[in-house]
């Protein structure tokens, strides 16, 4: 039997974990935390590793790695994506699901904060291989995953039909057919209409309003996005659609400019059968470096984790900074950007539409009863700039940032719900 690179855990230093647990500890001191809700939020609940073997094509047996880690539940079942990476690890799952227990209670959806990856390269593995893997996670999982316990999603190289594999996994071993056990499924098995857009979406309305605060016309907008996935995808599209210029994205194959704005529509056709975004016409290709330092309105990283750090903040030289990644930003940072002058809309808020429709399919497929498109996006953009509100409110009350003032809203409703429901025994 073959042992895969890919069982070995690739932990990074500095750990992405104690970025957030930092991230959570500048929140505590500001707003004087009670030192038992201190050390309850600044570790996990539930980690969860499993080492599972899959059968390859070619006959051989590789085995992969898989995390699924619950942070925090006071406030209802475990919610969260799941990413299938090279980079994925322990630490890094524990800081993306700390992130989702704060988006969750800021977005006042009735859930904990989760988040699982396997650790693998999806585009190496064939179709075949892909749901084999799935399948074999999917029950691997099965001890703490559930409608009412834990309901994964997808996040980076994860999408609608690995969900549905799940779906079928989870249902085929307890002999019915539960829908509400994963969110971001096809719409004919039980998905709901606007899930596969809606981060984007979300992160497009989010940007009209801080645009729309910053006096800055929709059509005189350019905007750079860093990934031009699915979350990169639909952010530019939308912000296309309502009229801003989008100068600049890039993918893992580079990055590409045109000063007059690119046509999104075309890239993302041209996308799909020509991943390398050089080879579209009428454009120039800059480096990833160029494009975080553009001078444009607003830049979105939408890719990973640490992307603008202590390194690169200084050269950082737009006005609005909107988190569509998860974790884009250090906390040193963090404090460049501030220094610099540059709004930052938090990941927690900003890339919240996709979890808040995540919500909504679950509701849904609990009381069989669908709605349409434009109940999704109605009730997505009530929620979400409800959300950014209160979160403005927050960090008025406490004088800072988005960011602090966000997790400062977080750990404040879970701190209420703590207190409310006391610790066993
Ligand atoms: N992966 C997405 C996120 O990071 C969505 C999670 C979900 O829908 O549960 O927010």
């Amino acid at each position: 039997m073959e042992m895969s690179p890919n069982c070995q855990d690739s932990l990074q230093t500095p750990s992405v974990f104690s970025m957030a647990v930092r991230q959570l500890e500048i929140v505590a001191d500001l707003i004087g935390l009670d030192d038992g809700v201190r050390r309850i939020l600044s570790s996990c609940e539930k980690e969860f590793t499993v080492n599972f073997p899959v059968t390859m094509d070619d006959g051989t047996v590789k085995s992969f790695s898989a995390y699924r880690v619950h942070h925090n539940t006071t406030l209802g079942p475990a919610k969260g994506g799941l990413r299938f990476h090279p980079n994925v690890h322990l630490d890094e799952t524990k800081a993306l699901a700390m992130w989702m227990t704060w988006k969750c209670a800021i977005a006042n959806i009735p859930y904990g904060g989760g988040k699982g990856g396997v650790t693998c390269e999806p585009n190496k593995l064939s179709s075949i291989e892909l749901e084999r893997l799935t399948r074999r996670l999917a029950s691997e999982m099965s001890p703490i995953m559930g409608h009412n316990m834990d309901i994964p999603a997808p996040d980076v190289n994860t999408n609608e039909q690995i969900m549905s594999w799940i779906m079928d996994t989870v249902s085929s071993q307890i002999g019915r057919t539960s829908p509400s056990v994963v969110t971001g499924k096809p719409v004919a098995i039980g998905g709901t209409v606007g899930r596969k857009e809606a981060t984007g979406k979300g992160v497009s309305i989010i940007t009209k309003e801080t645009l729309k605060n910053h006096k800055i016309p929709l059509k005189d907008c350019r905007i750079a996005i860093q990934g031009f996935g699915s979350v990169g995808y639909w952010s530019a599209k939308f912000l296309n659609d309502m009229g801003c210029k989008i100068i600049a994205v890039s993918n893992i194959h580079g990055a590409i400019f045109n000063n007059n704005g690119l046509d999104i529509n075309s890239l993302g056709n041209h996308q799909l059968s020509n991943p390398n975004l050089a080879t579209f016409p009428g454009v120039d290709t800059i480096s990833n470096k160029e494009l975080l330092s553009l001078h444009c309105d607003v830049l979105i990283p939408a890719a990973l984790e640490r992307q603008i750090t202590a390194q690169n903040a200084d050269q950082i030289n737009a006005r609005i900074l909107v988190e569509a990644a998860n974790g884009p930003t250090t906390p040193e940072s963090d404090i460049i950007l501030q220094e610099k002058g540059i709004h930052v809309i938090p990941d927690v808020v900003a890339n919240s539409g996709g979890v808040i429709v995540s919500y909504f399919e679950w509701v849904q497929d609990l009381e069989h009863i669908f709605w349409d498109l434009e109940e999704v996006n109605s009730r997505l953009t009530t929620l979400i700039i409800n959300s950014l509100s209160k979160v403005r409110n927050t960090a008025e009350r406490y004088k800072t940032t988005l960011r602090t003032g966000a997790l400062a809203l977080a750990v404040e409703r879970i701190a209420h719900g703590l207190a409310l429901r006391g610790i066993f025994p």
